[in-house]
C-alpha cells in the first residue's frame, strides 16, 4: 500500500473512532465532547502524525520526553493549537524540557517530581494541568502511586500549588478493566478531581462508560508501533 492510501485509511479510522466515542457518550447519557481522544503517537512515523494534525486532530500523547523532543517542537511550530500529553514516567532530569514541551502531564507518581514540576512551571511561567497516576493493581513493575499513598501525594501537590486536575491509571493486563476504571472514577470523585485519564486501544469504550474524560489510544488508530531499532 502506498503512503497516500495509508493516510486515507488512517483518517477514516480517526473519523470512525471519533464517531464511536460520540455514540458511546450518547449511549451513556454523557455530554457531547466530555471525553477527549488522545492519539498516542509514540513510535509512530511522523508522516502519520502529520496527517492527523492536518485533519485537525488536536490531542496527542507521548510516553518519552526524549522521543517527543525529537519530533514535536517542529510540529508544534506548524500546528500551535495542538495539545501534547506526557503519558509516560517522568525523570527529574527531564522536568524542564517536559514543562517546555507538554500541555498536560498524566504521570505524576511521587512527591519529588511534583515539587520539581511546580517549580519549573513558575520559572517558565507555564500552567500545565497534571494527573496523578495510580497503580491500581499494585503491580511492582508498574509506575504510579499506590492507592493507600494517594491522599498524601494529593496533599503534597496541593501544598506546592501543582495544578492537579485528575487521576490516571493503566489497569493490570489480562483482567477485566471495568472494576479498575470504576475504582479510579470513585477515587477521583472522592478527591474532587474532575478528570479521569483511562482506557487504551482495547478498552476505551469501557473506560468511557465508566467515566473517562481522556482516553489514550495508540495502535487501534495508527496500527502497530515501529520497533525502537528503527527509531534511533
Ligand atoms: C502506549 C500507551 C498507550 C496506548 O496504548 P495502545 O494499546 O497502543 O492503545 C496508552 N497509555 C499509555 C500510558 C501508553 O504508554
Amino acid at each position: 500500500m502506498n503512503s497516500t492510501q495509508d493516510a486515507s485509511c488512517l483518517l477514516s479510522r480517526l473519523q470512525t473512532m471519533n464517531e464511536t466515542v460520540s455514540q458511546q457518550l450518547d449511549v451513556c447519557h454523557r455530554a457531547k465532547n466530555s471525553c477527549q481522544l488522545i492519539a498516542v503517537s509514540k513510535q509512530q512515523p511522523t508522516d502519520k502524525v502529520a496527517s492527523l494534525l492536518e485533519a485537525g486532530h488536536q490531542n496527542f500523547g507521548e510516553n518519552r520526553v526524549q522521543e517527543a523532543m525529537q519530533k514535536w517542537p517542529a510540529l508544534k511550530a506548524y500546528y500551535p493549537s495542538v495539545r501534547l500529553h506526557l503519558i509516560g514516567a517522568l525523570q527529574s532530569n527531564k522536568v524542564a524540557e517536559a514543562v517546555h514541551l507538554f500541555d498536560m502531564i498524566h504521570s505524576i507518581d511521587r512527591p519529588k517530581i511534583a515539587t520539581l514540576l511546580a517549580e519549573q512551571m513558575k520559572i517558565q511561567g507555564r500552567h500545565i494541568p497534571c494527573f496523578i497516576q495510580v497503580n491500581l493493581g499494585e503491580e511492582p513493575q508498574k509506575s504510579g502511586i499506590l492507592p493507600y499513598e494517594l491522599a498524601g501525594l494529593i496533599d503534597h501537590c496541593r501544598g506546592c500549588d501543582l495544578p492537579v486536575v485528575g487521576l490516571m491509571a493503566i489497569p493490570p493486563e489480562e483482567k477485566n478493566p471495568a472494576p479498575y476504571f470504576a475504582l479510579l472514577e470513585k477515587l477521583a470523585r472522592h478527591y474532587d478531581l474532575p478528570e479521569k485519564s483511562m482506557g487504551m486501544s482495547d478498552d476505551y469504550l469501557t473506560a468511557i462508560r465508566m467515566g473517562a474524560t481522556y482516553v489514550r489510544v495508540g495502535t487501534a488508530l495508527f496500527g502497530p508501533r515501529e520497533t525502537s531499532r528503527t527509531l534511533i
